[in-house]
């Protein structure tokens, strides 16, 4: 049987192939159908060469929801007919780094960022999860599918970036971008109650957004980040800085717009290396702590969507079925029509 496939086939080449229906490869797999999935920015760096790992002929899609078709017999967590949300990360649970929670680093062959990477992803109509006791989680009842598509992959990263940024609630905490992973990052801040938040990115219609959704938030342009910090961080910059954006700018921006002693939380992926002008902060005394993802904690994202403390629906502007996944990637990589998030759904 053949199904649908958005296939990275090379370097500036994406199609939409007919494929063979991904079946069963070790006891520890399942097989999803994909019920929805999403576009993240991290796929139009594989589609412009950027990851190197990436492996070309695989299937694109690492953020997707589903219910579960066929499991392996050492697979237990999950059974047929589960709705659940699949980990961008594949981790084994038992290696040093998965039992440290560093599932980034697992060391399984298949360890760490390999769905729609190194192996085939879920911008498809089914996808073979490998250790899917790790990489699926159950979707509550009470937790839609759009509600939940964004757990595997940028919710969890803010997630994680939130949690490693140590923050207090006397803190005023920056974070750098807007986009879906900066506004999921914003969402997890707001759950440690810190005294004030302020957002930074050059879109306008982004500003607007976090203004319209998060109205305490301080939320300004590149120009004005300076003083705004300066205003409102009493200690000479903020205390926990998140770097979520990855333009020229901005690593720059993370480590000057920190009060001394602050945490300087790293998400971003950069196109090319950055520089860390050791002499000119020196004294400083900041910590760095770098991505990617730890992305261990979905079962807890998932409770906090079903108890309303985090929502990522205003996120998904825009869906369309798999058949049209081109127009998709076209209006998401040209950021048309306010696009934040598009949902690929299934054809009827
Ligand atoms: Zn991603
Ligand atoms: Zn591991």
């Amino acid at each position: 049987m053949n199904v649908l496939a958005y296939t990275y086939v090379n370097k500036g080449d994406l199609r939409l192939l007919d494929k063979p229906k991904p079946m069963l490869q070790a006891p520890t797999d399942a097989i999803v159908r994909v019920t929805l999935g999403s576009i993240c920015t991290s796929d139009l760096h594989i589609k412009h060469g950027l990851v190197p790992r990436a492996v070309p002929g695989i299937t694109l899609g690492h953020e997707m929801v589903g219910v579960v078709e066929q499991v392996g017999q050492a697979v237990t967590k999950v059974r047929p007919g589960d709705r659940v949300t699949v980990n961008v990360e594949t981790f084994c649970g038992e290696c040093f780094f998965c039992k440290h929670g560093w599932v980034n680093n697992c060391t399984d062959p298949d360890g760490g960022w390999a769905l729609g990477c190194r192996i085939d992803g879920g911008q498809a109509e089914f996808v073979r999860v490998p250790r899917a006791d790790q990489g699926l989680n159950k979707i509550p009842d009470a937790v839609s599918d759009e509600q939940a598509l964004l757990v595997g992959d940028v919710l969890a990263t803010g997630f994680w970036a939130a949690k490693i940024s140590e923050i207090k609630q006397e803190d005023s905490v920056l974070i750098i971008g807007a986009g879906p992973t900066g506004i999921c990052t914003l969402q997890c801040v707001r759950l440690y109650g810190p005294r004030t938040i302020l957002v930074c990115d050059k879109d306008e219609a982004r500003l607007a957004f976090v203004r319209e959704h998060y109205p305490e938030v301080i939320a300004v342009r590149p120009e004005q980040v300076q003083r705004a910090v300066k205003t409102h961080c009493p200690n000479g910059g903020a205390d926990a800085v998140l770097e979520v954006a990855g333009t020229e700018d901005t690593f720059r921006m993370a480590w000057q717009l920190a009060r001394p002693n602050a945490i300087v939380t790293v998400v971003a992926l950069y196109d090319g290396p950055q520089v860390l002008p050791l002499p000119d902060m020196y004294g400083k005394n900041l910590t760095f702590k770098t991505g990617g993802v730890d992305g261990c904690n979905c079962d807890e994202t998932l409770a906090l969507i079903a108890r309303g403390k985090l929502d990522t629906r205003a996120l998904i502007t825009h869906r369309y079925p798999l058949s049209r996944i081109e127009e998709a990637y076209r209006l998401f990589e040209n950021r048309k029509d306010g696009v934040i998030k598009v949902a690929i759904c299934p054809d009827a």
